[in-house]
């Protein structure tokens, strides 16, 4: 654990971006890979989160693909916690940049931090294929079993990307430029080998500054390391001051 180390880097950089992985929502209990949750719900729908989330179901099946975005993902949403609350002071204070995510979850967002990077898009931006016109969650739930556009009566997408579709490349090439110009890298909940963590590739500045719930062979490319139990608790550690 390097607390005060990483504490140095962080109350001194102004230009910080943050990779946020879904370790500090796991955290929470909002876990969509969670061994315990593929396997309910492979008992109630009989097949995987992967394959009802995916492209192929909800044009062939979309009431049931509906049903499972209500159920299992809406109402399971939660809220923004400390390691949300904590960014967003950190870009009060000027130093934090951006975040750059593949939460689903709309947290940082409902933190109220502004300079958000959501790759698969987010649950509060549900749209219509036809006239572009975008949706919250809440519209969803209220809308059964199909939400229709009401402007022009068309079935929504909902806002995240699909399995089977492909990625916002916009997004990608943003995300890639403000790591490539940030000073300072902050990756929270994922190690530097995922698919989040590897956009590490693109970092050209001083420090990267890694906080997991679990080490991983490539930590040490990282140059400041605190891993804990509580990711929450380290945050706060090293990023102390009360939490928005
Ligand atoms: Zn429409």
């Amino acid at each position: 654990m390097s607390i005060r180390y990483m504490r140095d880097i962080l109350e001194t950089s102004n230009n910080i971006v943050c990779l946020q992985g879904r370790g500090a929502a796991a955290e929470m209990g909002i876990d969509f890979y969670d061994e315990d949750f593929v396997f309910a719900i492979e008992e109630k729908y009989g097949l995987s989160p992967d394959e009802i989330f995916s492209s192929t179901f909800y044009h062939n099946r979309p009431a049931v693909f509906y049903k499972f975005y209500r159920e299992e993902m809406l109402k399971k949403r939660g809220l923004p916690g400390v390691v949300n609350k904590t960014l967003k002071k950190m870009e009060d204070d000027g130093r934090l940049q951006a975040i750059v995510t593949r939460g689903m979850f709309n947290h940082s967002k409902s933190a109220g931090c502004k300079n958000v990077i959501q790759l698969y898009g987010h649950i509060d931006n549900n749209n219509c294929p036809h006239c572009g016109k975008i949706f919250p969650g809440s519209y969803i739930m209220e809308h059964t079993p199909l939400p229709m556009c009401d402007v022009c009566g068309t079935l929504l997408h909902p806002g995240t990307t699909l399995a089977g579709e492909m990625l916002d490349t916009q997004k990608l090439t943003e995300a890639a430029e403000i790591i490539s110009t940030a000073d300072t890298l902050l990756v929270i909940g994922c190690n530097l080998a995922s698919r989040l963590g590897s956009m590490s590739r693109y970092f050209e500045g001083d420090k990267i500054c890694l906080i997991n719930n679990k080490e991983h062979y490539t930590d040490r490319k990282a140059d400041c390391v605190c891993i804990g139990e509580s990711m929450a608790d380290i945050i706060q550690q090293v990023y102390p001051g009360k939490p928005v």
